[in-house]
């Protein structure tokens, strides 16, 4: 992955700003790990004015997850390849800036390992501390590095959180819409859409324009794959980065509408499929066959599609009026609580 993740940086050398879109990568860290260095990569498309839309995606947070980080990196690759003749898309990043940190965790990855090279659940690891009660151990842990879910020491964020927290409030402290997409795998027979929050119950601050945006996606596209909820629902857990970074963006930019949410892609109807990937390391987690990893990769298009969209007008669904405002909450709160 690292390797094609270079390639696509050597790319955006190559065609510079031809495209007509200003497209960049930087390396802000190189993470240490048994004396080899193992760089993240950061890619950024289209404008680079401090208030636009920002689409931020990430995937690899749990190495063992890979598809996590196949998918941003096929995204990505797909999306520069459509600038070379997509003249509408050009246009969207006129306007919209996409972050892609497609392999946030790359000795996990290497490694095939759920934690960092420390032994830490970077999913476990912010400062947020889970209001209701969450489950023993999955809900993270500070008993030990050897038992998975482990969330490092108090107060002590890992490198590759420092970097996604830099990266993501230096991408978004003026935006005035941000929409991010983290990626996993591993939970469930569906494909499902989490939004806030993991440590606690209480519906966020965003219910609404989420509400908002839910609805123009499942009146676009009546078919689609996904259960949308709050994490919450599912199981709640400590140190959620997106909670903690949330509340971060909030704190300097209030006046910004911010939704995280995460694809959790419901890796048990691979394994159902393919009962044998058990005995895999990472079978639980990925797609094992081809066919079904080239699948998996055409399944998502339409969302991110519908997200760069829904970003170029973000007006049109984040200005409600107070009235309107209320209305969208209360059927929020029938639809998911
Ligand atoms: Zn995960």
């Amino acid at each position: 992955m690292i390797q094609q993740l270079e390639k696509l940086a050597k790319k955006i050398d190559q065609v510079g700003d031809s495209l007509g879109v200003k497209l960049c990568y930087e390396i802000p860290i190189e993470i240490i790990y048994q004396r080899k260095k193992y760089p993240i990569f950061v890619y950024s498309i289209g404008t680079q004015k401090p208030s636009a839309p920002v689409l931020f995606i990430t995937g690899g947070i749990h190495g063992l997850e890979k598809i996590g980080a196949q998918l941003a990196w096929s995204f990505l690759k797909t999306t520069i390849d459509k600038l070379n003749w997509d003249q509408s898309l050009r246009f969207i990043f006129k306007n919209i800036r996409l972050v892609v940190i497609p392999l946030v965790n790359p000795v996990g990855y290497s490694y095939q390992m759920r934690s960092n090279g420390n032994g830490v659940d970077l999913m476990r690891n912010s400062p947020i501390v889970a209001r209701d009660k969450v489950p023993f151990l999955l809900g993270g842990h500070a008993f030990s590095k050897k038992l998975p879910w482990y969330q490092g020491r108090e107060n002590q964020m890992e490198m590759e959180n420092l970097a996604l927290k830099e990266i993501f409030l230096k991408e978004t402290k003026k935006s005035n819409c941000v929409i991010s997409l983290d990626f996993h795998s591993g939970f469930g027979m569906k494909d499902r859409i989490w939004f806030p929050f993991s440590y606690k119950k209480e519906p966020f601050d965003h219910l609404p324009e989420l509400y908002s945006l839910i609805s123009l996606f499942e009146s676009s596209h009546p078919y689609h794959v996904y259960q949308i909820e709050p994490q919450s629902k599912s199981y709640m857990i400590n140190g959620d980065m997106w909670d903690f970074l949330f509340i971060k963006l909030k704190e300097i930019n209030a006046a910004s509408v911010y939704l995280p949410l995460t694809l959790e892609m419901g890796s048990w109807a691979w394994v159902k499929k393919n009962p044998l990937q058990l005995l895999m390391r990472d079978g639980v987690f990925n797609p094992i066959k081809e066919h079904r990893l080239k699948r998996t990769y055409r399944r998502h298009h339409l969302l991110f599609d519908f997200f760069l969209k829904s970003l170029q007008s973000y007006e049109h669904w984040t200005k409600q009026s107070l009235i309107l405002r209320e209305k969208s909450k209360r059927l929020a709160l029938e639809k998911w609580y």
